[in-house]
């Protein structure tokens, strides 16, 4: 039997948060992880390896999360990927302008909550 490993595309420019979300989806179950510093990094990833779903920080350097969603919505293959924006709690009102955006969901940093990491990933791809 073979099975198909889902991508999934972790872009956040904080090294340690990258790291703790990377560790929880490694604990959830067997996907493909590809890491992206910035907008600009995960847009050239989307196209090398295009994802099942996205993590996207908002705020980065070089380009932000915003600039790289709208870009990735604008190409056909990037209109229908789920993008869950990872917001930082300081910053209210994003989650909502998140989703206003293009983005299907949104996740509070700091990622410690692992129930919450695996609901996000459950709802859009499915139990693992
Ligand atoms: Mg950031």
């Amino acid at each position: 039997m073979t099975t198909t490993r889902k991508r999934i595309l972790v872009v956040e420019d904080n090294e340690d948060n990258r790291r703790i979300l990377v560790f929880r989806l490694r604990k959830i179950g067997d996907f493909e992880i590809v890491e992206a510093n910035n907008g600009a990094e995960a847009l050239a990833a989307f196209r090398e390896h295009p994802p099942d779903l996205v993590f996207m920080d908002l705020k980065m350097p070089v380009m932000d999360g915003w600039e790289a969603t709208r870009r990735i919505r604008e190409s056909e293959s990037g209109r229908r990927v789920p993008i869950v924006a990872i917001t930082a709690q300081a910053m209210a009102g994003d989650e909502q302008q998140a989703l206003a955006q293009g983005c299907d969901d949104y996740l509070a940093k700091p990622v410690v909550d692992a129930s919450l990491v695996r609901a996000k990933v459950e709802r859009f791809l499915g139990p693992s």
